[in-house]
This record gives C-alpha cells, sequence and structure tokens, in this order.
C-alpha cells in the first residue's frame, strides 16, 4: 500500500534517513522500531507530506506522491496522528470528532467552493458516525467531558478517532503509547486490532513498547542510523544479531 524508495533526508551535514526503502502492505499492522535518532519519525513526516525528501520516493498504492501535499495525502485516505491541539482541548470530546468533517472541508477552497451548505441532515450524519467512533474507542463515558481533561491514553484514543472521521485508509502512529498507563495500553492496542480487523485500517507504529509491538504488529521493521536493519516477525527481529547490536551494541 506505501512503499518507501531509496528516501534520502538530510538535515545540514547530518543524513536522518539514508537511502530507506520499505514497504507497509495493505491490511497489515506494520511495526517501525529502532533505536533513537533512527530516523523513523523523519521517516513518517516524508510519507505524510510534511517534509520533502532530497532524493529518492514514496508510492500510495502504486501512484507517486512524492510531492504531494499533507492535505491531498489526507485527502487520498493516508494520514498521521498529531496531538490535540491547544484550542480544542477546551471542547468535549464528542465535539472534537464532530469538528473534524469541517475542517477537512475547510482546508481546501475547491472543496469548499462545491460543498454544499451544511444541512441538518449532515450535522445528523456526522453525529451519528462520532458517537460510534465513540463506541469503538470505548470513549463513550467520556464524550462530554472536556478534550483537555482526559487521561494521556484517552488522548491518545481521541487522536485515532479524529482519523475515523475522515475517510483514512492508511494511519501512521508515532509512539501512541507514550505515557499511557497500562490499562489504556491494553484499551489502545484493542482498539487498534479491532480498527484493522474490523473497519480494514492498515497501520505503521512506531512504538518503544515491545510489547505493544509484538501484540499488534507483523512484520516488524526495525530501523538503524537512516536505513532499515532487518524486517520479519517480533520473534524474529527479537533473535537478529544486527538488531541486539544496534540496540545494545557499543
Ligand atoms: P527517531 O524518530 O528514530 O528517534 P528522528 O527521525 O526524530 O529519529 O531523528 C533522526 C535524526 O535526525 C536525529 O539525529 C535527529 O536529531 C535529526 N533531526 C530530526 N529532525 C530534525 C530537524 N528538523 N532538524 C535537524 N535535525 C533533525
Ligand atoms: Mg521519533
Amino acid at each position: 500500500m506505501i512503499e518507501v524508495r531509496d528516501i534520502v533526508k538530510r538535515f545540514g551535514g547530518l543524513v536522518a534517513v539514508d537511502h530507506c526503502s520499505l514497504t507497509v502492505g495493505k491490511g497489515t499492522i506494520t511495526g517501525l522500531i529502532g533505536p533513537n535518532g533512527a530516523g523513523k519519525s523523519t521517516l513518517f513526516n516524508i510519507v505524510a507530506g510534511f517534509l520533502q525528501p532530497d532524493d529518492g520516493s514514496v508510492l500510495l498504492d502504486g501512484e507517486d506522491v512524492t510531492s504531494v501535499s499533507p492535505h491531498r495525502l489526507f485527502r487520498k485516505g493516508l494520514v498521521r496522528t498529531f496531538q490535540i491541539p491547544h484550542e480544542l482541548a477546551r471542547m468535549s470530546v464528542l465535539e472534537n470528532l464532530m469538528l473534524v468533517p469541517a475542517e477537512q472541508s475547510g482546508e481546501n477552497l475547491f472543496n469548499a467552493w462545491f460543498r454544499p451548505a451544511r444541512t441538518r441532515g449532515d450535522e445528523a450524519r456526522v453525529r451519528e458516525r462520532a458517537e460510534q467512533a465513540l463506541e469503538t474507542l470505548q470513549l463513550t463515558h467520556v464524550r462530554h467531558e472536556l478534550a483537555g481533561n482526559l487521561s494521556g491514553g484517552q488522548k491518545k484514543l481521541l487522536e485515532i478517532g479524529r482519523t475515523m472521521m475522515t475517510d483514512a485508509r492508511v494511519v501512521l502512529l508515532d509512539e501512541p503509547g507514550a505515557g499511557v498507563n497500562r490499562t489504556l495500553m491494553a484499551q489502545l492496542t484493542d482498539v487498534i486490532r479491532t480498527l484493522n480487523r474490523e473497519h480494514g485500517y492498515t497501520f505503521c507504529i512506531i512504538e518503544h513498547d515491545m510489547d505493544m509491538i509484538g501484540e499488534l504488529c507483523d512484520p516488524v521493521i526495525c530501523m538503524a542510523q537512516g536505513h532499515v536493519l532487518a524486517q520479519g516477525s517480533m520473534a524474529e527481529i527479537r533473535s537478529n544479531e544486527a538488531v541486539l547490536e544496534a540496540y545494545f551494541g557499543g
């Protein structure tokens, strides 16, 4: 579904991504691991259109999307999640979800111009979709809570929920487990699996929590120093010499 071909990204003299090639297969939950500074987040930002690579290309369903803007990629179904912005923290969880389709149409003049005026029918459909998302996320009980009052893990769920209000097909998650407690971690894992199995989402997940990666991801890709070191099942990756060296070697 996503194919990264020989991507290079430099920041001044530093080569953050160094001839990296990998694929994220349709329907998979692909894990991306590697030591700090391996170039994982930089690669994500290139794939999602936030950074331009110095060399190489990114394909989405076989189409070259290397220079495509984030919001056009978004409309093609490729999204990366972001922290809930400051202004949205003072809105309820339900309102946060209902806002997404409006933001989407506002992002592009063409779309805003041709979009029919919002009707009560539209509003009802958006609300219905938001309520369904809340159920999948297991967040129905906090739907009227202010987003800013949610726990770290609940905020991560809401970030994923915002992608559910779009026609996302492939979602990039950068360390969804960071700062999330054990209980919410289980819920997060559960939600990602449900979205994959029942809603047809493809995921690529950067994560340091190896339990989460092991439970969810196949294949797992390990990056180090800007390129792919190894790829395989979690069991294969765990016993790979080059991977062990990258994490623990001198
Ligand atoms: P990872 O997500 O695997 O920890 P990053 O992609 O964040 O790695 O970073 C890869 C390398 O690129 C690091 O050495 C980091 O310091 C550097 N880097 C990342 N973003 C920038 C930037 N905007 N400007 C300069 N250097 C950067
Ligand atoms: Mg990172």
